[in-house]
Formats: structure tokens, C-alpha cells, sequence
């Protein structure tokens, strides 16, 4: 049944593990996805934070890239964190040379776009689409979401009006670290995706 499909965290590098915790945490079966055998089976994805480029390189060794952008394709439900975002993405922009995302997202991402003085800080977001209290969102070497497309709408930005969080169909992103708090509703927001879906 699709509906008894597992979620699965792309455990190729980076904080999978929190992730997998936070879904686990609504009861979902969570499995790591390192294969093309692993991915097939999952009815949603996460793609965590970590290190984008290395993320790039272990899913082109491990035969995943194609196979995760035929699934973005069929909608499977994806949620993206930092780094996951930045992999959602359509095109990079300060990526490492020769650094491939797996695209889906209908918007340009700018990698460690906060610089050295801000490379992790913390702060209360407003996202009218969770409504009360604001997000607290936390920022590590973050990217920023820097043109959005069409098809893509915005969920939120900082105060000076930079994007960090987005979504399009079944696509989520947010530049920032929800597993990293207590505060899941954009796991929720993902998980509730999944289940509407029940990709099979
Ligand atoms: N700076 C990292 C990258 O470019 C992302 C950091 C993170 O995921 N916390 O991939």
C-alpha cells in the first residue's frame, strides 16, 4: 500500500539524522537513502543541510542524481534545509566549479550568502502560512533564496527582504535548520505533502 511507504532523508552526508528523528517523531517510517533502490521506496524525501558541493559529488558516485531528479520530476514530495535547498534549486549561483544541483525549484540560490561576520546566527520569523508564534530560524553558512521564478512562491524572509523560505508543488525549502529546534511545522508542512500524495 502507498500509504505504508517510508519517508526517506538523503543520508549522503550532512545532519540527516535529526531529520529522520523529527519525522520519526510523527510516527512516519523513516529509512536512509543512499541508492536508487533506497529512493524508489520512499513516498516523500529530505534533503538535509551540510555541505552542497560534497552532497553533488556522492549523489553523482552513488547513481542517485538522475534518480532523484526523475522522482522531483514525477512530484515526489521534497523538503530541502540549507544546504537541501540549495540541491533543490535550478541554478547556483557561488557554487564550487563545476558544482550541479538537482533543481526543481524555479528559483536562483546564492551559497553562504551571509558572509564571514554572519555565518550562524539566529532570529524570529513571521510566515504567514504556519501563523503564530514566528519561526525561530536558525542560520549556518545559509544561503539566500536571490531571484524566484514563476513558478515558485516565497513562505518567508528575513526583515530586510531577503527570501528563506520557498515552495512549488510538492517542493519545500527553507534556508535554515527547523531539525535543529523544536519548532516542526515545516517538517509538518512536508509530512502532510507526503500524505496527501501517497506517491506510489
Ligand atoms: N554552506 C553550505 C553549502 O553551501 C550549506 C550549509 C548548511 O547546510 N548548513 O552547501
Amino acid at each position: 500500500m502507498a500509504g505504508n511507504r517510508p519517508v526517506g532523508v538523503l543520508a549522503l552526508q550532512g545532519d540527516y539524522r535529526e531529520h529522520a528523528r523529527v519525522l520519526a517523531s510523527f510516527g512516519a517510517e523513516v529509512i536512509t537513502v543512499r541508492r536508487p533502490a533506497e529512493l524508489e521506496r520512499v513516498s516523500g524525501l529530505v534533503i538535509p543541510g551540510g555541505e552542497s558541493s560534497v552532497m553533488d559529488k556522492l549523489s553523482r558516485q552513488f547513481g542517485l542524481a538522475e534518480p532523484l531528479r526523475a522522482a522531483i520530476a514525477d512530484g515526489l514530495p521534497v523538503y530541502g534545509t540549507c544546504a537541501g535547498l540549495i540541491m533543490l534549486a535550478d541554478t547556483v549561483l557561488d557554487g564550487m566549479a563545476g558544482q550541479r544541483s538537482l533543481g526543481g525549484l524555479d528559483i536562483s540560490v546564492r551559497r553562504n550568502a551571509f558572509g564571514r561576520q554572519r555565518e550562524s546566527f539566529e532570529v524570529d520569523i513571521d510566515i504567514e502560512e504556519l501563523g503564530a508564534p514566528p519561526v525561530h530560524a536558525v542560520f549556518i553558512r545559509a544561503p539566500v533564496v536571490e531571484t524566484v521564478g514563476e513558478r515558485a512562491s516565497v513562505l518567508g524572509a528575513l526583515d530586510d527582504g531577503r527570501v528563506i523560505a520557498v515552495e512549488q508543488g510538492n517542493l519545500l525549502g527553507t534556508s535554515f535548520h527547523p531539525e535543529m529546534t523544536d519548532d516542526h511545522r515545516f517538517h509538518r508542512r512536508f509530512y502532510e505533502r507526503v500524505l496527501a500524495t501517497r506517491f506510489v
